[in-house]
């Protein structure tokens, strides 16, 4: 190995130009390195478990118009839905009963869900189950977020997207990377364990963005972080944009383990859908964490943020079976407890 590959790749801490120097490294072996490398940073600081979060996409209703994103309010194609608190209970338990410990609520940016409708099923499932919640649902006020802490929600997942200020406004409508940070930074300051992260092969995206938005991560300390390629979705402004590049997208997750070191990383479900077999892939270079789908059908296939999404015709009840097949088959171990953030041990 080049002495100046070695010390990087065992660097406490890695400088911009340390990360570009990752990123661009094309020959096959010392990509190879690299990924063994942020396997072992893996193991060191996360272990072998890999934690299952059970993700119920609650409603694809969204106010927002972000140009990458087939939930974009001017999509008027794809068919919307709204699941009940009902629904949603009942899917909880489906989640419970598979010995899954997180349960994410996610949807688009829907304000017909009001604050206290949310801490209503936080409080309705926090007093059944010994479980942690992940909430996902966009930008709300400072308000809400308190009311659903108190109410004992756990984390929160928000991702700032792409940390260059200009693309992110060119490609939202009316949020910035400014108010997306602030929000970010009060999540951590109430006590949610916060998690952020980007999408890889955005129009006009560069390396160093790429660099940026993974020390964004790292300075804003937090607990989990998901790396996620870009995927075309129909009927958006990007529907011509080529999807993300394979080996860019496993070398942001190499290197934002090595530099994130414990934080909670996922092998995301777009990366599933990118290649064949892409979340074990992603397990073995760095990633800790999978999110199996429970959405309940009908509405699973309409939850449709890109074309392609893998495993949306499938029985909801057999995902996390499946994932855990794959998992072991890795050599890894399924966690049995609540995964809760590495930092705050
Ligand atoms: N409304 C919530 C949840 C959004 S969907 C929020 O705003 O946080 C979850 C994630 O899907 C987004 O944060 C985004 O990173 C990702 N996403 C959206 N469109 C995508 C696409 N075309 N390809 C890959 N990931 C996409």
């Amino acid at each position: 190995m080049n002495e100046k590959f070695k010390s990087i790749l065992y660097k406490s801490d890695l400088t911009k130009d340390e990360v570009i120097y990752l990123f661009s490294l094309s020959d096959k072996d010392e990509i190879a390195q690299l990924y063994k490398r942020s396997d072992e940073v893996r193991k060191e600081f996360c272990g072998d478990d890999v934690h299952l979060r059970g993700i119920i996409e609650f409603s694809n209703y969204c106010e927002q118009d972000c140009l990458y994103c087939g939930l974009r309010i001017s999509n008027d194609s794809l068919p919307r839905y709204r699941m009940t608190k009902e629904e949603i209970l009942t899917t909880v338990i489906h989640i419970v009963k598979a010995k899954i410990k997180t349960i994410v609520l996610q949807s688009g940016e829907d304000s017909s869900y009001t604050k206290e409708f949310i801490v209503d099923v936080i409080k309705s499932i926090k007093e059944k189950y010994d479980v942690a919640i992940t909430l996902s649902l966009g930008e709300r006020s400072f308000e809400d977020y308190d009311a659903w802490k108190k109410a004992g929600a756990d984390r929160y997942l928000l991702k700032h997207e792409t940390a260059n200020k200009k693309l992110y406004s060119a490609i939202h409508n009316k949020q910035s990377l400014d108010e997306r940070i602030k929000h970010l930074e009060y999540l951590k300051s109430i006590g949610f364990q916060a998690g952020s992260g980007n999408i890889i092969g955005l129009p006009g995206q560069t390396i160093e963005d790429i660099a940026d938005d993974i020390l964004l991560c790292k300075k804003l300390i937090n607990d989990m972080a998901s790396f996620s390629p870009f995927i075309p979705s129909n009927d958006t402004p990007f529907h011509n944009v080529l999807k993300a590049d394979l080996e860019m997208t496993l070398k942001t997750m190499a290197v934002a383990r090595i530099v994130l070191k414990d934080a909670h990383i996922p092998s995301t479900t777009a990366l599933g859908s990118l290649i064949e077999n892409g979340r074990e892939k992603g397990l073995e270079i760095g990633a800790n964490v999978v999110m199996p789908n429970y959405t309940p059908n009908p509405y699973r296939q309409n939850y449709k943020i890109y074309e392609g999404k893998i495993c949306i015709t499938d029985d909801p009840l057999s995902c996390a079976g499946c994932l855990q097949f794959k998992i072991e088959a890795l050599g890894r171990t399924i966690s049995e407890d609540k995964g809760d953030s590495l930092k705050t041990k």
